[in-house]
């Protein structure tokens, strides 16, 4: 098993033109099995870099699997039980998100698929590659949905996992709502600039020192050393997912952790990196999904500017080196992936 720890920037960032005068606070933790970083200056920068560390160490205590007494536990152990379990807004939200998700996408992302990640060993770090049959049996714990209450804002929430044997799994959207929370607990005190990298999540907003704009770099993922492209960013956030972050190898075979919910298995679409930029909780879901999905399909739902997708911009990689741009990406493009043989085309509407 190989995991890759993000150093700063799953996506790295380019910091041009850094003045001396710039001396943000920065804060580092491990949360959501991941690495965070929180650089924020201003005023009340150090306030703002540990009010995010606290928040997403909250969320991450009320939705994490592993964690026995965590809301998404507890609604996982009454499943088929019949009992509703309250939960806090920020459970309620992320849920209702995440099953929007896999309405929106046709199914390509699917918070029940808890089983099928359990079963290739992704949840406790014993892999195994499981029988077809296996699969369709845990596949089918991926229906019927939950029924969630909550009255506005998401008060009074209570939700109910149908069948018994289905659970949650959020790690494909944890980090982006994490992101949209934590954007706003950092906004609450005197800041200029801002910039989360909650495990390959990144968000922008204010501006450097120099008055510059951020840049945010999207990764080679067949060389993590290397950056692809590069394009200026603010108030938005900018996700990747790639099978090359989390995957094992048996008999010669990789196995990634992006389960196409069509088979159990994971997904082959031709893609192996997308990267989603927009607003935090979609980006995170859209790349999970789009991954799943496959640049054709993803491009038709971009293309049709409905919904999600049509507000978001995409950077799509095939196993043959070729990469989609859409449009909204274009102006203060850098493209850097020749010398690594790729080929890019802007995709306009
Ligand atoms: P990300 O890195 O955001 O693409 O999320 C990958 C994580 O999402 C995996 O580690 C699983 O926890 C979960 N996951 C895998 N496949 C799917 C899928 N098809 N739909 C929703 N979540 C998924
Ligand atoms: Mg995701």
């Amino acid at each position: 098993m190989k995991r890759i720890i993000p150093l700063l920037g799953l996506l790295a960032l380019l910091c041009t033109g850094c003045g001396a005068s710039w001396e943000p606070a920065q804060v580092q933790f491990f949360a959501m099995d991941t690495v965070m970083t929180v650089t924020a200056y201003g005023k009340q920068a150090e306030q703002a870099a540990r009010a995010v560390q606290e928040k997403v160490n909250d969320l991450d205590k009320l939705w994490s699997r592993t964690d026995e007494n965590s809301e998404i536990s507890r609604l996982n152990a009454h499943a088929g039980d019949g009992t509703m379990t309250a939960l806090s807004p920020e459970t309620a939200e992320i849920l209702a998100r995440a099953m929007e998700m896999k309405e929106e996408s046709g199914g390509a992302f699917d918070p029940l698929l808890a089983p099928v990640m359990d079963a290739w060993g992704f949840t406790q770090s014993a892999y195994r590659v499981p029988e077809e049959g296996e699969l369709a049996a845990l596949l089918s714990l991926t229906e019927p949905d939950p029924e969630l209450t909550y009255d506005d804002g998401f008060a009074n929430a209570a939700a109910s996992l149908k069948t018994e044997g289905q659970e949650l799994d959020l790690g494909g959207i944890a980090k982006g709502m994490a992101t949209c929370y934590a954007a706003r607990a950092a906004r609450e005190y005197d800041i200029d600039g801002l910039l989360l990298d909650l495990g390959g999540n990144l968000y922008t907003w204010g501006e450097k020192p120099d008055g510059s704009a951020w840049k945010i770099g999207v990764k080679d993922p067949n060389d993590t050393a290397a950056l692809l492209c590069a394009f200026p960013m603010n108030d938005r956030t900018c996700s990747t997912s790639g099978g090359y972050e989390r995957y094992f190898e048996q008999d010669g075979v990789i196995y990634h952790h992006i389960i196409d919910p069509a088979d159990g298995y994971p997904a082959h679409s031709g893609l192996i990196s997308v990267t989603v930029v927009g607003d935090s909780v979609w980006a995170d879901a859209y790349s999970t999904a789009c991954f799943v999905l496959g640049a054709e399909k993803t491009l038709d739902l971009w293309r049709a500017g409905e919904g999600l997708a049509g507000q978001a911009d995409f950077v799509l990689v095939t196993e043959d080196r070729h990469v989609y741009l859409t449009e909204g990406l274009e102006e203060g493009l850098s493209f850097l992936g020749e010398e690594n043989g790729y080929t890019y085309e802007i995709v306009y509407r």
